[in-house]
């Protein structure tokens, strides 16, 4: 039976990221970049005025002298003539400069009489001149291969004169359950049978991954059915199978996958919930068989799936998103099974998230999940864990 570890390593070593897309700038925050996106223009993209004011030859104001105003150019036009000695242009906030101005005089320092302007001090070379690329060169990487794109980045890139950027493709998840006893959600109650959960949270964590979620009927227990649904499943980059993986007479999961080509590369990991997780792979589609009960698909998708949808996506150092929590209280393993337990997290008062473990553990119990933020992480190989032990937790 692999570790928790040794399992990720397998799963990542099959989650390749995918092959290149060019989206809109709208849709493209959290994306991986796959191409450097880069600048199409120098920003600015011509010298322009920081200010409201006047346009004018710095040499011309020492000392002051009244200059006459020759017009104006406000922003997004261009001034028609160059500027002629002795003289000054009025000019709005991001307005172009004109040929021969070097300089801009703010509106608040220039005394106006006519068509005559004069400024109360003399106005040093380049003052209130935003220069042409000062900020940005034409050709300047904005947002690199591999980096996630950020609203910072995007609100650059747009600057720069781009409206799209290449992106790893998001990862297509097909999601099957398994299980004669399931109900569709919000189904009336029936005798023998529970409300099927699974698929729902699976889209909506695979969704919150950043994948796209194609969910199938659920499928009774019964060796063709399976296969056949399996089959049709194997359409997307990610196959999520709920139930079925564990050891019942009613497992038809496996033998499914394996009847469809899907070559596997583990079954069982010492977790707890979890163990009965199964991994493999036909061509480039990555096959999880997941086991039913919710919390262990849960457990398994925020260990496994999850990161696996990151990397595909690009995000290439992507793993489980451990984070550290203090425990307020003890905590033990459940046998020899590294043990994910659905606890509290509250941030006490120096910072440090502090967990504490619901009262009920089990990896049916739905209600204890709704308690919770998230799992902390005990390990197989501690013992007893003291009140105040830094643990890694998962968070919902
Ligand atoms: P299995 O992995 O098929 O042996 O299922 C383990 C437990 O999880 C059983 O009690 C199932 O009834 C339950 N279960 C299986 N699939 C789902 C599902 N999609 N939603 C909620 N519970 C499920
Ligand atoms: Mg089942």
């Amino acid at each position: 039976m692999l570790e928790v570890g040794e399992a990720w390593e397998q799963v990542a070593a099959h989650s390749v990221r995918l092959p290149a897309e060019r989206v809109p700038l709208g849709a493209a925050t959290g994306r991986i970049v796959a191409e450097d996106a880069v600048s199409a223009v120098d920003l600015p993209p011509f010298d322009r005025s920081a200010m409201d004011g006047y346009a004018l030859r710095a040499a011309d104001t020492e000392p002051p002298a009244a200059l006459t105003v020759a017009g104006e150019v406000a922003a997004g036009e261009v001034a028609a003539h160059p500027l002629a000695p002795g003289t000054a242009v009025g000019i709005t906030t991001g307005a172009a400069i004109p040929q021969g101005a070097d300089a801009i005089l703010r509106v608040e320092d220039a005394r106006v009489d006519g068509d005559r302007v004069t400024p109360v001090g003399s106005v040093p070379l380049g003052l209130q001149v935003r220069y042409r690329g000062e900020d940005v060169a034409r050709g300047d990487v904005l947002a690199p291969a591999g980096a996630p794109l950020t609203i910072q980045s995007i609100t650059a890139l747009a600057s720069a004169g781009r409206g799209d950027v290449s992106v790893h493709r998001r990862p297509t998840v097909h999601v099957l359950a398994t299980g004669a006893e399931l109900l569709e959600v919000g189904a009336p109650p029936e005798p023998g049978r529970i409300h099927e959960s699974n698929r729902l949270t699976l889209r909506l964590l695979a969704e919150r991954a950043g994948a796209e979620v194609v969910l199938h009927p659920v499928v009774p227990d019964e060796p063709a059915a399976t296969r056949a649904a399996v089959e049709a499943a194997l359409a997307g980059d990610v196959l999520a199978v709920s139930g079925g993986v564990s050891v019942g007479p009613h497992d038809h999961v496996k033998p499914a996958l394996e009847a469809c080509g899907v070559q596997a590369v583990f079954w069982r990991v010492r977790l707890k919930p979890g163990k009965p997780l199964w991994f493999g792979r036909r061509g480039e589609t990555l096959v999880f068989g997941l086991p039913g009960n919710p919390l262990s698909t849960v457990a398994c998708f925020l260990l496994f799936v999850g990161p696996a949808l990151r990397r595909l996506q690009g995000e290439a150092d992507a793993a489980p998103p451990y984070v550290p929590v203090r425990l307020a209280v003890p905590a033990r393993p459940a046998d020899g099974r590294t043990t994910l337990l659905t606890a509290r997290m509250v941030r006490a008062e120096d910072g440090v998230l502090e967990a504490t473990p619901t009262e009920g553990q089990g990896s049916h119990l739905t209600g204890a999940l709704a308690a919770s933020d998230g799992f902390v992480v005990i390990p197989h190989t501690a013992g007893e864990l003291p009140a105040g032990t830094l643990v890694g937790a998962l968070l919902l």
